[in-house]
């Protein structure tokens, strides 16, 4: 039913509303009425609440409802709001001119448009646009379908945390659930908190994918996938053949990493990310293509090595990377264009943007750009031909297939302009005929062509002019054979513009039997485009072409972003006999940044990128892990040490001898003697595990591990002038910090100076008696009962006992 208030029946119009309506009960339908979309009941309540809207109220003789619409218009704008609200809108056209309706005007819902599967570009950013749907089977089977691309991928994960990882990277902007996923409540609700994202329900029916062994948990999601899109899309759907991937392939870099290193997304509003510093791409596709090495690093050195040729190439060829960009910057998204055009939805002006991006390519040919590009210049030459340069964005409208390209279309244009003439001749003919020389030919919509005489003249209007409208001093008259021309021209007119329908149908019929070589070529030119980003990064950055040497060596390394935002201090980093290194140094004097550098410079190597430093010899990492403060989770309603310690537990399940891992005040989130233990222990086992270490941490007592692959190194700072003001110099160098600055730090922020001081006495007298203290217990601690003798235990006790004695006396 429809909110509203009256006794009597609905009116027709709203009968008519509410039976759409209520065939897509999880839509917002718009309802067009003339130039306005509208909405009624309740959903004009929620449209007007969305958007901001004015409510009115459609009333009829005894019926009122709440009604709220947005302009036709101005729809484009209004839709990009809804969808990012959440809504799925469906819209209802008109689908007879008015005129010819007898009664009400029929509608049809000819558009169902949700986040995860629009394709109008008008509603879309450059950035890939995932549908992702999930199922469960033997692990997760989780599919992204890009609808605006046809991008259509899978992957099978067998953990709750790589599902998230993978969601994570991939940003979907809806996700289809298994119904036995939406039945999970614990799940559901864990998702909802981790992905505010539109959850929309489908049909799960398996589809065969290719290689046809695929689990039933991937086939299902696929299935789900497909179907939902399709429906959105009127049945229509073109997706890539199906490309199954493992994650395991790629660089493992959880959530926590990419959110901690920036690579998307900053941390802070408004901050610098990773991408924003390499995106110097010039397209669409090659923006997509960026993030999704981004997403992906590479783990073999082959293909790493071929995509660095291909950097440097660039790099030390100026002419080369700045004709390559210049041509680029021509070139339309095209493998968008290739998907509308299998869709069937490209618009005129869409086949003159590929018309244009393909004259780029043999330039691109002739540089000596790219080798294997496909010959489409043949189908550009055809859309020149074709198509005016001028054409209109509407098909409806007329007048965009060139002269001469179409032997009846040019017949029937020129049966109109025939008529056209005799018009144009006629007032001339008829005043020399008749003589009378005010004699005019004109037009209206109700009498079509007319001849005009005014009154003085009335006398000498000839006997075949038929009156057909009288004004107060003129007269209009038909004649038979005006009419008949009349008729002429309107027909050659409507025809003319049907066969331009069929004329472009057919060109872009065409055209879409090369979409996959548009596709293919799209591929290409998006991996240029990356090679192209990354050189000019390199030259304009002073970046150098990293080496897979297995050691880790950085030599002036540099941090890519916090580098263009002021003077940066390089340092090194020798890993070469070392396997763990503690960073220790006053807050603020660079640890962070140290650590993120390294693990940023790791990263770009192995998308292929040179790397912000003089020199690099590094390892092909596996996995980056990172574990730096501040990431707090409260929001999940898990402590921020709960969510530390679950980060750490990654991490020693995770980390192998070829993993970089991050650690940044690790131990923080409790107490002192708590956090030192878990410190130790945690680095311990990772020393253990051989891999790779950066360890940033305040607990001194952490520089004094005797291990032998540990390294101390300190950031340097210094104090000042007698109050113990800071000097940062951000630079790393070896051994220890000499002690903790903490409280200097406290008095920079302006903590208030008898505080500050008041806290320097204190600290002076805990150094003195709690220091030893300390070390007792973390003797005690340090002990592994399972393995101790009883004699070492009894040796143990009695240093125990001698230390505690010295701490009491
Ligand atoms: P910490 O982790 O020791 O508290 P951060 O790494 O967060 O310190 O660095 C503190 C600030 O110092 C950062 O905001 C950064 O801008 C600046 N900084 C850090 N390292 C450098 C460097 N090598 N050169 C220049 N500025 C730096």
């Amino acid at each position: 039913m429809l909110k509203g208030e009256g006794p009597g029946p609905l009116p027709p119009l709203l009968e008519q509303y509410v039976a759409l309506r209520d065939q897509y009960p999880d839509y917002l339908l718009l309802f067009q009425v003339g130039d306005f979309y509208e909405c009624f009941g309740e959903d004009a309540e929620r449209l007007a609440r969305a958007l901001g809207l004015t409510l009115t109220h459609k009333t009829s003789k005894d019926f009122t409802t709440p009604m709220a619409g947005i302009p036709i218009r101005a729809a484009d704008t209004y839709l990009e709001k809804l969808l990012a609200l959440g809504f799925r809108v469906a819209l209802a056209d008109q689908v007879e001119p008015a005129e010819a309706a007898e009664g009400l005007v029929r509608r049809e819902v000819t558009q169902l448009l949700t986040p995860g599967t629009v394709v109008e570009e008008s509603l879309l950013t450059p950035e890939a646009n995932y549908l992702a749907a999930l199922a469960t089977g033997e692990g997760y089977g989780l599919v992204f379908l890009d609808v605006s691309t046809g991008e259509f991928k899978g992957t099978v994960l067998y953990s709750k945390s790589a599902l998230y990882d993978e969601l994570f990277r991939h940003r979907p902007r809806e996700v289809l659930l298994a119904p036995e996923l939406l039945e999970n409540e614990a799940f559901l609700k864990e998702f909802r908190k981790r992905f505010p994202v539109m959850l929309s329900e489908a049909s799960f029916e398996p589809v065969d994918l290719e290689p046809t062994l695929a689990p039933l948990a991937l086939r299902r999601a696929a299935g789900a996938a497909l179907a939902y899109a399709r429906a959105t899309q009127g049945g229509r759907l073109a997706p890539r053949p199906f490309q199954r991937y493992d994650p395991g392939a790629f660089v493992h870099l959880p959530e926590a990493t990419l959110k901690a290193l920036e690579v998307f997304e900053p941390l802070l509003p408004g901050g610098k990310t990773l991408l924003s510093v390499l995106d110097e791409t010039r397209t669409a596709p090659g923006r997509r293509l960026l993030r999704a090495w981004l997403r992906h690093p590479l783990l073999d050195r082959g293909p790493l090595e071929a995509r660095l040729d291909r950097v440097e190439r660039l790099v030390r060829d100026t002419p080369l990377r700045e004709g390559v960009r210049r041509v680029l910057f021509r070139v339309h998204d095209l493998e968008r264009l290739a998907n509308r055009l299998l869709l069937n939805r490209a618009t005129p002006k869409d086949l003159l943007a590929l018309k244009r991006s393909l004259e780029a390519l043999p330039e691109l040919k002739k540089m000596g750009a790219l080798e294997h590009l496909p010959d489409l210049l043949p189908l550009a030459e055809e859309i020149g031909a074709a198509l005016k340069e001028e054409a209109p964005s509407r098909l409806s409208q007329g007048g965009l297939i060139r002269e001469g390209y179409d032997p009846t279309l040019d017949e029937l244009r020129a049966r109109a302009r025939a008529v056209l003439d005799f018009l144009a001749r006629l007032e001339e003919e008829e005043r020399r005929r008749t003589g009378i020389p005010t004699l005019k030919v004109g037009y209206n919509a109700v009498f079509g062509y007319y001849l005009e005489v005014t009154r003085p003249y009335y006398d000498q209007v000839p006997p075949d002019y038929r009156p057909v409208q009288t004004l107060k001093d003129r007269q209009r008259y038909t004649r038979p054979d005006l009419k008949e021309k009349e008729r002429e021209l309107l027909l050659a007119e409507a025809q003319a513009l049907r066969r331009e329908e069929e004329v472009f149908q057919e060109l872009r019929a065409k055209v879409a039997q090369e979409a996959e070589r548009i596709r293919g070529a799209a591929q290409l030119l998006a991996e240029l485009d990356v090679y192209a980003a990354l050189a000019e990064v390199a030259v304009k950055r002073g970046y150098t072409r990293p080496r897979f040497t297995g050691r880790l060596r950085i030599q002036s390394g540099r941090h890519p972003v916090v580098e263009t935002q002021g003077s940066f201090v390089p340092n090194d980093l020798d890993m070469t006999e070392a396997r763990v290194i503690v960073l220790t140094g006053p807050n603020m004097a660079g640890k962070s940044t140290y650590l993120r550098q390294t693990a940023l410079i790791a990263l770009l190597a192995q998308i292929g990128s040179f790397v912000p430093a003089e020199e690099a010899e590094l390892p092909l990492f596996d996995r980056v892990y990172t574990r730096i403060g501040a990431s707090d989770d409260l929001a999940g309603g898990r402590s921020t040490f709960m969510v530390e310690m679950e980060e750490v537990a990654q991490i020693l399940k995770g980390a192998t001898e070829r993993s970089l891992v991050l650690l940044d005040e690790v131990g923080r989130g409790t107490s002192t003697l708590d956090g030192v233990a878990l410190a130790q222990a945690v680095l311990e086992a990772l020393h253990a595990r051989g891999a790779y270490v950066l360890f940033a941490t305040h607990y001194h007592e952490l520089t004094r591990l005797d291990l032998p692959r540990v390294r101390n190194f300190h950031v340097a700072a210094e104090e000042v002038g007698l109050e113990g003001g800071l000097v940062f110099y951000h630079q790393v160098l070896p051994g220890p910090a000499l002690k903790s600055y903490g409280v200097e730090v406290a008095r920079l922020a302006g903590v208030p100076e008898e505080v500050v001081k008041r806290a320097r006495l204190l600290l002076e007298g805990l150094l003195a008696g709690r220091g030893e203290g300390e070390k007792v217990l973390l003797e005690l601690l340090s002990l592994d009962l399972n393995r101790l003798t009883p004699l070492e235990a009894l040796q143990a006790l009695k240093r125990l006992q001698e230390m505690a004695r010295g701490v009491l006396v």
